[in-house]
C-alpha cells in the first residue's frame, strides 16, 4: 500500500500531480522544488515577462482533465479573458499556485513542501530514499520524478570561455538578456522557434531597437494561430508510415486548412508513435519534426503580429544556416556562420549570443546528480531515441537491464520518447491524472480500470 509519495520538482507536472493526489484522496504527498520561484509555476509559467503569452486559447488549458472549464471559468472569474484569449503565461503561473494553495487548505495534512534539490535516490526498506542537497533524507513508498526539460546544449561551433564577459546567455529566459545593449549593437539568436520568439519579444519590450539574427538549420520560424480555432475533423488513424503520414495531411489540409489537418491528429497522435517501429521514429525527428514543430506549436495571434512587424521594419532576420565559429572581437563576437546551401561564410559582429535551441532531453549529455546517479547505478536508461528517460505504459521508469521500477515513475516532456505527444497542457494533464489515479488507487472507481 502506498502511503508517501515523494514527487520530485514542482513544476507543472509536480504540483498537479500533489493537487490530483489531494483531489482523489491518496497517499501523502511531498512536493520537492528547488527553486521557491518556480514553485507550481516551473519553467513555462514564470515567465520573464507580460508579452509571453500562451499558445493555447485558455479553452484548452484548464488543468484538470475531468473539468475542462475550470481555467476559463478561474479567468472569467477574475475577469482577465475569456475561452478564446491567449492570456499571458505568468497568469497561468497564478492560476496554478492558487489552485494549489486551494487543494493544501481543502486537504490539511496532507502535502509537505520542501524547498530543496533532491540528489539522490536509492531503494530503502521497501520503498525509497530521496537525498536531499542540504542533508537528510526523505523516505516514501514512492517517488515520481517531475524534472521537466534539460536545458539546451550550448551550440556547436561555439565557446563561451571563447567569448567576451557577458555576450553569450546561455538561459534565454532569464530577463536580463537585453542587459548593455545599445541600439547599434546586433544580437544573434541560435535557433528559430519558440524560445527565439520569447527572445526576440523579451529584447523588443526591454527596449533595444538594434538588430536581431534568429540563425537555424532550416531557418524555420512557427506558424500563427488562426483568429478563430480551426474546427478539426473526425480523424482516421493514417497508417503508420511516414510517406502516408504525410499524404494524408496534404490532402487534409486540402479540404480543411492544415491547421484543422495537423489539429486532427491530436487524438490519436499518441497511438500512431507507440505504433511506429524504432527506424519510422527516428526518420520522423531527423526529417519530419523540425516541420511539424512550426505547425503544431503555433503563435498566438497578437504575438505573431509582433513578430511580422519586428520582421518587416528589418529588426528581425530569420536565417537559414550553420554555426561554424564563433571568436571574440574586442567587447563583441564575430560569428562565422554558413548560409544553407551556400559555400561561403557570412561573418555577424555580435553584442550578444543567445541561445535558443530549446530545451533537451539527452539524458546522456546532462550533468544533473540526481540524474547521473540514477545513470550510473542503472536505475533508469535514456529512450532509444536520446530524447528522454524511458517508462513503461504506467508511466515506471525502465532500468538499464529492461524492468520496471516497483515504485519509481517519471511524467512529464522527459518521457516523450514512448508517447512523444506529451510536451503541453493538454497532454501533460492527462498522463497526471491517470497515475494520480493509480497511485491514489482510484483508477478502479467508475470502471475505468476495468
Ligand atoms: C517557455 C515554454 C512555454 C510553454 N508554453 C506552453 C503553452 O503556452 N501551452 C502549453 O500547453 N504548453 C506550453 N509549454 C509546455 C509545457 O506546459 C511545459 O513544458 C510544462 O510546463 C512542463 O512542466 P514540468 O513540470 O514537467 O517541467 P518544468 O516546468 O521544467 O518543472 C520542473 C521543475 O523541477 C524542478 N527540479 C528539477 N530537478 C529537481 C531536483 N533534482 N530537485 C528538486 N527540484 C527539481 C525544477 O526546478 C523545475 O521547477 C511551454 C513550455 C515552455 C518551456
Amino acid at each position: 500500500m502506498i502511503r508517501h509519495v515523494v514527487i520530485v520538482g514542482g513544476g507543472f507536472s509536480g504540483t498537479l500531480l500533489a493537487i490530483n493526489l489531494l483531489r482523489h484522496d491518496g497517499p501523502h504527498a511531498t512536493l520537492v522544488e528547488r527553486r521557491p520561484a518556480q514553485l507550481a509555476r516551473g519553467v513555462a509559467y514564470s515567465a520573464a515577462h507580460e508579452d509571453h503569452l500562451l499558445n493555447v486559447r485558455a479553452a484548452n488549458m484548464s488543468a484538470l482533465p475531468d473539468d475542462p472549464d475550470h481555467f476559463v471559468r478561474w479567468l472569467t472569474r477574475n475577469t482577465l479573458g475569456d475561452r478564446t484569449t491567449f492570456v499571458p503565461r505568468r497568469l497561468y503561473g497564478r492560476y496554478l499556485r492558487e489552485m494549489l494553495a486551494e487543494a493544501a487548505a481543502a486537504h490539511p495534512h496532507r502535502l509537505t513542501l520542501v524547498e530543496d534539490e533532491v540528489c539522490a535516490i536509492a531503494p530503502h526498506a521497501d520503498g525509497y530514499a530521496a537525498t536531499l542537497a542540504t542533508g537528510g533524507a526523505l523516505h516514501a513508498d514512492a517517488v515520481v520524478l517531475a524534472l521537466g526539460n534539460l536545458p539546451p546544449h550550448t551550440p556547436p561551433g561555439l565557446d563561451p570561455a571563447a567569448l567576451p564577459p557577458g555576450c553569450y546567455r546561455g538561459d534565454p529566459w532569464a530577463g536580463d538578456i537585453a542587459a548593455d545593449l545599445t541600439d547599434a549593437d546586433e544580437v544573434v539568436l541560435v535557433g528559430s522557434g519558440l524560445t527565439a520568439v520569447d527572445a526576440a519579444l523579451l529584447l523588443d519590450a526591454s527596449g533595444f531597437r538594434g538588430r536581431i539574427l534568429a540563425i537555424s538549420r532550416r531557418g524555420l520560424a512557427p506558424r500563427r494561430h488562426a483568429d478563430a480555432p480551426p474546427r478539426p475533423g473526425l480523424s482516421e488513424r493514417p497508417a503508420a508510415t511516414l510517406s502516408h503520414l504525410l499524404a494524408h495531411v496534404r490532402a487534409r489540409s486540402a479540404e480543411l486548412g492544415w491547421r484543422a489537418a495537423v489539429d486532427e491528429l491530436r487524438p490519436v497522435t499518441q497511438m500512431m508513435w507507440g505504433a511506429a517501429d524504432a527506424a519510422t521514429r527516428a526518420r520522423f525527428l531527423r526529417h519530419l519534426r523540425p516541420w511539424w514543430d512550426v505547425h503544431r506549436h503555433r503563435l498566438a495571434p497578437a504575438v505573431a503580429d509582433r513578430i511580422d512587424s519586428l520582421t518587416t521594419a528589418g529588426r528581425l532576420e530569420v536565417a537559414a544556416g550553420k554555426l561554424v565559429a564563433a571568436r571574440a572581437d574586442g567587447t563583441r563576437a564575430v560569428l562565422d556562420w554558413r548560409p544553407r546551401g551556400a559555400t561561403g561564410l557570412r561573418h555577424t559582429r555580435a553584442a550578444r549570443i543567445v541561445n535558443c535551441t530549446g530545451p533537451q532531453g539527452d539524458l546522456l549529455r546532462s550533468a544533473e546528480p540526481l540524474l547521473r546517479g540514477l545513470l550510473a547505478d542503472g536505475t533508469i536508461r535514456p529512450d532509444g531515441l536520446r530524447i528522454g528517460l524511458e517508462v513503461d505504459a504506467q508511466s515506471r521508469v525502465v532500468a538499464a537491464d529492461g524492468r520496471a521500477a516497483e515504485q519509481l515513475y517519471a511524467i512529464g516532456p522527459m518521457t516523450r520518447g514512448g508517447l512523444w505527444e506529451v510536451v503541453a497542457v493538454p497532454d501533460i494533464r492527462q498522463q497526471n491524472w491517470t497515475l494520480a489515479r493509480r497511485l491514489a488507487n482510484a483508477q478502479w472507481v467508475g470502471g475505468e480500470g476495468l
